[in-house]
């Protein structure tokens, strides 16, 4: 196949194009992405929450390219197996591109790694997931934004998910800008909203982004795998689907009014939250950390 543009050897199908035209395209959309939802600003000092793989390593890349201010934050929850590999390919990308690395463990800030509060009987995803919403937080403070590398198959797949499980409150979580200002919360971004898994993958191994393929070992995401695959299985006989689930999303959240979530600061450690008591401190209570 040849690319559309130039009649060179195409690298990527739908749209057709070689290396060149590929990284072009890629960085067009990105860009695009991040004026048309005023995403960042080149005066911001942005903080990328990174795991470790290839779309949190992309966002780095690509807004360090683009000459904007960024710090990549590492979560380490302490993943016997998964976390070290990752940490390590995240240490080496960070010292090569001479990007500063926040990293913050549940170790450290709760005593205890994630495998070790699993003998005490709570869903893995649980316990990550609200100590680390809880640490980006933290750890976002004195930066102007948060970015994350959630590509639109994230993003498609999550919309879908909330519709079949009725789960509205949800939406405040989703689309490429969710800002909570004046909440003590950091803006949360996601430039690489319209790009594709299979765009971001492909610009990762054009641009020599070197990812460790392990997989978390307490991955179960059943659910949203069989919604992944469903999207799949229509964006191969409709091209195009993820994007319009994205942009029906955008316009219905338009039309709503704006929740005004009022939060109080938490009693035990004055973050943000809903009932004066975060998620946070309940699940140490509960976990006896
Ligand atoms: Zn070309
Ligand atoms: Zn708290």
């Amino acid at each position: 196949m040849r690319c559309a543009r130039c009649r060179k050897e195409a690298v990527f199908t739908t749209p057709a194009l070689c290396t060149e035209h590929f990284i072009s395209y890629f960085e067009r959309k990105v860009k695009k992405t991040i004026a048309d939802f005023t995403l960042l600003s080149k005066r911001d000092k942005i903080v990328v929450a990174t795991s470790g793989g290839k779309d949190s390593l992309t966002t780095l890349f690509v807004l360090q390219k683009f000459g904007y201010d960024v710090t990549a934050l590492l979560i380490d929850e302490g993943i016997a197996g998964y976390r070290p590999v990752t940490r390590k390919g995240l240490e080496t990308f960070c010292q090569e591109k001479k990007i500063p690395l926040l990293v913050a463990s549940f170790k450290k800030e709760f005593h205890f790694t994630l495998d070790e509060m699993m003998k005490k009987g709570k869903h893995p995803c649980t316990v990550c997931g609200t100590f680390r919403r809880y640490l980006l937080h933290t750890y976002s403070k004195g930066f102007d934004v948060l970015a994350t590398g959630h590509n639109a198959d994230d993003e498609a797949q999550a919309v879908l998910m909330n519709l079949c499980r009725a789960n509205t409150e949800l939406f405040t979580r989703l689309g490429p800008r969710t800002t909570s200002r004046g909440q003590g919360f950091v803006p949360r971004v996601k430039p690489l909203s319209f790009c594709t898994e299979k765009e971001v993958m492909v610009y990762a191994f054009l641009n020599e982004i070197v990812v460790e393929f392990v997989e978390c070992p307490y991955v179960a995401e059943a659910y949203r795998a069989g919604i992944r695959d469903a999207l799949n299985e229509y964006e191969r006989s409709h091209p195009g689907t993820k994007e319009r689930v994205l942009r029906h999303f955008l316009k219905v959240k338009k039309t709503l009014p704006a929740s005004e979530s009022t939060t109080v600061a938490c009693a035990s450690c004055g973050e943000p939250s809903a009932s004066g008591e975060c998620k946070a401190c309940r699940l140490r209570a509960e976990l006896s950390l």
